[in-house]
């Protein structure tokens, strides 16, 4: 069985390789390794190699996590990246340090309410349903400019970017199309104002490669960073 480290590295290797490739600074590309589903001591493991960003999807197993590593807490970032019901918002604002699924400005405004005056403003994305698909959360690519401007105004709240989780695609080619898209309509974000934004999330073990080469800044990667989930 790989280890951890191995596997780290092993990620690791890709994203060096696919910046070589896109002509880009390796440094642009934040890896988010996503522990969900995977106990503590995966994630202990995966900071003692080096990492330090992790990404979760469901509120309370990640609470859970985030307590049993307290001690390292001034040492990780930890991001919300599966989708959030309002009646959760409290305690994401107060243990998150990032959310990308914002999907609703409701989320968006209790976030900002609840967000803990002591702590730095939280870091969020809006979740784009960039491949249309009827049952997957993302606000649809026509509604993105409006919710934008309505996040980016809310106090306690820095609205850093978007976030996508296309459809799965056979080949590179096939995977860069919905990742372009969504470089287009953060581009598109970025000149009519929202200049500040610099986040794009996208891009997972399947797809990192397709994700680099169309611009992405964030690749949220689980099995190939923890192996297989349960
Ligand atoms: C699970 C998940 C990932 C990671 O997927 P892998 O295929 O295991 O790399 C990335 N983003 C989101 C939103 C996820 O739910």
């Amino acid at each position: 069985m790989q280890t951890i480290t191995s596997r780290l590295g092993t990620v690791r290797t890709r994203l060096d390789q696919a910046c070589q490739q896109a002509g880009r600074p390796v440094a642009d590309v934040q890896l988010l390794a996503v522990s969900k589903t995977q106990p503590a001591d995966a994630v202990r493991a995966a900071h003692a190699a080096g990492q330090c960003a992790f990404g979760e999807n469901y509120v309370q197993e990640a609470l859970d996590k985030i307590a049993a590593l307290a001690d390292l807490r001034a040492q990780l970032s930890w991001h919300l990246i599966g989708p959030l019901q309002s009646n959760k918002t409290r305690v994401v604002a107060e243990a998150f340090d990032w959310v990308h699924s914002i999907d609703r400005l409701k989320v968006a405004e209790r976030l900002a309410e609840q967000r803990p005056a002591h702590l730095p403003p939280l870091n969020v994305c809006l979740q784009v349903n960039i491949s249309a698909e009827a049952s997957k959360s993302g606000v649809a690519a026509a509604d993105v400019a409006a919710l934008a401007r309505a996040v980016d105004a809310l106090p306690r709240l820095r609205l850093r970017g978007l976030m996508a989780i296309p459809e799965p695609a056979a080949d590179l080619a096939a995977q860069r199309i919905p990742h372009r898209a969504l470089r287009e309509l953060f581009e598109q974000l970025r000149a009519s104002g929202l200049s500040r934004l610099d986040t794009l999330s996208m891009g997972m073990s399947a797809d990192l490669e397709a994700a680099v080469q169309e611009g992405a800044t964030v690749v949220r990667v689980g099995t190939a960073v923890f192996g297989g989930r349960a």
